[in-house]
């Protein structure tokens, strides 16, 4: 199996990593390869895609030049600090360098135990890799950063969850795993050696533009506070709530990762969270902005003692950096908002007209996609209104917004029909809604039943496309259908 290696983590400092080997599984089978994906790492997706690559991507059959490490981190979770998590049931084999001249991790998670597993048994259970799989895989098609799947395959062995699953590893692909609780971790432990020597490590392989001749630090946090407002931007475009933004769960390369109880806004709802463990609705819909910022906080209060001799100064500067996330994200955020409304241009009532239609739609339980999907035919012309505003429980709350949004739109030379064209590539017909993503599981779990995992990732592939097939997975959920909460089920 010809994997190409070219592996740069595993020759950081002994402290980053424990070298650990996959532990073997009964009966692996392939439930699916990404072909597109396999090709683009320069992996013959034919020979992944057999009985010999299911032996590979379970961890049975060992590939030449693997690094088979799992990384070390901590994280506060919830806002608590744990000293110690990293991966307890994940293993990087490598990095590859792709045809796009890209640098990524290739991971098995669900591998078995590792030095990291502290109770846990080093497994997935199925429902979950399916999950991920189509979760990540729909945020890539939407055009969102995030971790991506390269296979999901079976163990032919039970896990042992609230009931019992069978066994799963999924494959994934990132364009790192430094987490802001991988720097944590050195930080707990006084060590700013690792601590430095990480941060010179992601800013070469994340921001290579980026030149940091003295501080690397610093310029790293500047780029990953950067990165993270523009995820954040892009998540609240498209009506994700990721669930768990620990800080172990935040990548610094600005990538969505560790898709656990994530959902996806059907009513447009800013208070929504979906999590049953997020009592609180610490990491609720319109909270993740916020959340970012605290979770750079602790990036910043990590990277501190190695940004220069001077540490007053050093904190100033940290500090003028973490009050540039608010602004830094608003402007992601509004230019999000712009394009959905079908605007090009900058004007400065633009924040306050998207403001009191998003008003508008949560006072109207309004679907968030379906909205916006009709609102590019509202562009096209006044006679899809009566589908538009029937959306909301109050039609007239739409109607009146639209006369300020056409006023607004005249004082734009784009034509009708190209508008709505240009709101069609951002506005998508397709989510993964929460509710299809749970038959999905329900079917492969308790009967063996991949079609709908196989519908879902061919439907999700093409998300801005409206393709009379696929026309059902557009619809929200009926009453009964609707998914209240969602759980970790790791
Ligand atoms: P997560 O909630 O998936 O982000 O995981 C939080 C921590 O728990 C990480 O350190 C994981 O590696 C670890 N973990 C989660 N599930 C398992 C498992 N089944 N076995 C061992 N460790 C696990
Ligand atoms: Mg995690």
């Amino acid at each position: 199996m010809a994997f190409t290696f070219d592996n740069t983590y595993d020759k950081l400092s002994a402290q980053f990593y424990a070298h650990v080997a996959p532990t073997k599984v009964r009966g692996p089978r392939v439930v699916k390869v990404n072909r597109p994906l396999a090709t683009l790492l320069g992996i013959d997706p034919d020979a992944l895609d057999s009985p010999e690559g299911a032996q590979v991507l379970s961890g049975n059959t060992p590939v030449d030049g693997a690094s088979s490490i799992a990384l070390a981190y901590a994280g506060h979770q919830f806002g608590h600090f744990v000293p110690q998590l990293g991966d307890g049931r994940a293993i990087l084999l490598g990095e590859v360098v792709g045809t796009d001249c890209k640098r990524r991790d290739v991971q098995l998670k669900g591998a078995g135990r590792t030095p990291f597993s502290r109770g846990g048994d080093g497994r997935a259970a199925l429902g979950p890799v399916l999950r991920e799989y189509v979760v990540s895989e729909a945020m890539a098609a939407l055009g969102v950063p995030t971790t991506r799947a390269l296979a999901a395959v079976l163990t032919g062995e039970p896990v042992i969850r609230e009931e019992v699953q069978p066994g799963a590893v999924l494959t994934r692909v990132a364009s790192s795993h430094i987490r802001v609780g991988t720097f944590e971790y050195f930080a707990a432990r006084d060590d700013y050696k690792a601590v430095a020597a990480l941060a010179t490590y992601a800013r070469r392989r994340h921001f290579p533009e980026v030149s940091a001749p003295k501080n690397d630090a610093l310029a790293l946090l500047e780029c990953v506070i950067r990165a993270q407002a523009e995820l954040v931007a892009r998540w609240l475009g498209v009506g994700f709530v990721h669930g768990v933004m620990n800080t172990d769960n935040t990548s610094v390369s600005g990538e969505t990762i560790d898709y656990g109880p994530c959902a996806f806004l059907d009513e447009y709802d800013p208070k929504k969270k979906f999590s049953s463990i997020d009592r609180a609705g610490r990491y609720a819909f319109a909270n993740q902005p916020r959340i970012a910022q605290w979770n750079l906080v602790k990036l910043a209060e990590a990277l501190l003692p190695t940004m220069g001799e001077d540490e007053d100064e050093a904190a100033r500067l940290a500090t003028e950096q973490l009050e540039r996330f608010p602004a830094i994200f608003e402007t992601a955020h509004a230019r999000v908002l712009r394009a959905k409304l079908g605007l090009r241009v900058e004007h400065d009532e633009d924040s306050a007209l998207a403001a009191d239609l998003l008003e508008r739609l949560a006072a109207n339980e309004v679907d968030y996609t379906l909205f916006f999907r009709r609102l590019c035919g509202s562009a096209a012309g006044a006679a899809a209104d009566a589908e538009t505003a029937s959306l909301f429980a109050h039609p007239t709350a739409f109607h009146d917004w639209a006369v300020a949004w056409r006023q607004r739109l005249a004082r734009e030379e784009t034509a009708p029909e190209e508008r709505a064209c240009a709101m069609r590539l951002v506005n998508p017909a397709l989510i993964p809604r929460n509710h299809r993503i749970e038959e999905m599981i329900v079917a492969a779990v308790v009967r063996q039943d991949f079609e709908p995992f196989h519908t879902l990732v061919e439907a999700l592939g093409r998300p801005y496309e409206e393709r009379p097939a696929f026309a059902f997975l557009s619809e929200p959920p009926k009453p009964d259908e609707r998914v209240r909460a969602t759980f970790c089920g790791t």
